[in-house]
């Protein structure tokens, strides 16, 4: 019942998000990104704000953070970031748990986000009160989420990952014998569960609407067009796509796969925003996105992220313009001081 109303849920959210996402780019003529670039950059210097954006943002909202002394990284890196930047206000262009990250992070800046709608069918999968009964209910499990959750969720575990980093620390907890309750991605928990040995593991049924969509015959298809291939897979796609990988990793492996790998061209089966970076890290080599399907794909073969879309330069001016209530990240400050807790973990295992 409640999965029936997760997944129901999960729907009428990504059709949200797409009338929303199409509203940022219609009727943008050349002219008017221009004006609104410019407006944009002056704005992020009067207001003291600094944009992080995700792989996965539109390239104009990418070249944005680069051009203004910003970022546009992962999300692990995008945590890092605003939190060592001196800026007092910080501007995520991503999805809300990203901002929220953010928020808990540095709770003396203001953080703002283009939509603060802009959803994860991760995160959506997971709801805290669900999520605490389960965890009550296994009180010998140590608790490892994904960083694609709410603030509550993270408040509720012991240690916070994102995929640059899930199996290493999930490796380090295994070794010490600790028995793991993994969620919310069960596809990204599998890998991580296969490639630590875990014994004792539990998985949270949740996926990515976006990875989950690849299909395992159109990328061998593909494959035997060219050969030459080399196949970068984010952890996030099922097992049999993980199994055609030849790297699986990070958004930020994958466009280091891109530069490092010696190949001429490479399947990509991740959010296609990160071709914007890829071929900057290797402008000789040709991408090719892996083919998709299925009831959530925003198209065919051209899958972005419906709430990544929602970043847009119209949103962004918007919010800068008025830094309206509605586009700021709060997060309660009891929850904020528990979620804290699970994420420093995290960055200091990093940063060992
Ligand atoms: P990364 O941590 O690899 O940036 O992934 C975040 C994400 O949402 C992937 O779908
Ligand atoms: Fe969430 Fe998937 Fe979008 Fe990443 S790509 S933000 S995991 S829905």
């Amino acid at each position: 019942m409640e999965t029936q109303k997760i997944i129901e849920n999960i729907k009428t959210e990504v059709e949200q998000a797409k009338n929303l996402a199409a509203e940022q780019i219609s009727d943008l003529s050349e002219t008017e990104k221009t004006e609104l670039i410019s407006r944009i950059k002056h704005l992020l210097k009067k207001r003291k704000a600094v944009l992080v954006a995700h792989y996965y943002t539109a390239p104009e909202l990418q070249q944005l953070a680069d051009e203004t002394g910003g970022t546009v990284a992962d999300s692990l890196e995008m945590a890092r970031f605003g939190n060592k930047h001196p800026a007092s206000t910080l501007l995520v262009a991503g999805v809300r748990f990203m901002g929220e990250t953010a928020k808990i992070l540095n709770p003396e800046k203001r953080v703002f986000m283009p939509d603060t709608r802009a959803d994860c069918s991760l995160d959506i999968s997971c709801p805290a009160p669900l999520f605490t009964e389960y965890c009550d209910s296994h009180p010998d499990h140590t608790v490892v989420v994904y960083a694609n959750t709410s603030a509550a969720v993270k408040a509720r575990a012991d240690w916070v990952v994102t995929s640059g980093i899930a199996l290493k620390i999930v490796k380090y907890l295994t070794a010490k014998g600790e028995k793991i309750l993994w969620a919310p991605d069960k596809h990204l928990g599998d890998y991580v569960k296969k490639m630590s040995k875990a014994k004792d593991m539990l998985l949270w049924p949740g996926t990515c609407v976006v990875h989950e969509s690849f299909k395992a015959d159109g990328i061998k298809q593909l494959k035997k067009q060219h050969p030459d291939a080399a196949v970068l897979v984010h952890p996030e796609s099922p097992e049999d796509i993980i199994a055609m990988a030849d790297i699986v990793g990070s958004t930020t492996a994958i466009i280091n796969a891109a530069k490092n790998l010696d190949a001429p061209r490479f399947i990509v089966a991740t959010e296609p925003g990160i071709f914007y970076k890829m071929k900057q890290a290797a402008p000789d080599k040709i991408f090719m996105e892996a083919p998709t399907g299925g009831d959530f794909a925003t198209c065919e073969s051209c899958l972005r992220c419906p709430w990544m879309a929602m970043n847009g330069l119209r949103s962004l001016a918007r919010v800068l313009e008025n830094e309206s209530l509605e586009n700021e990240i709060h997060v309660d400050e009891a929850i904020r001081k528990k979620a804290l807790i699970p994420l420093n973990r995290m960055l200091d295992f990093q940063n060992k």
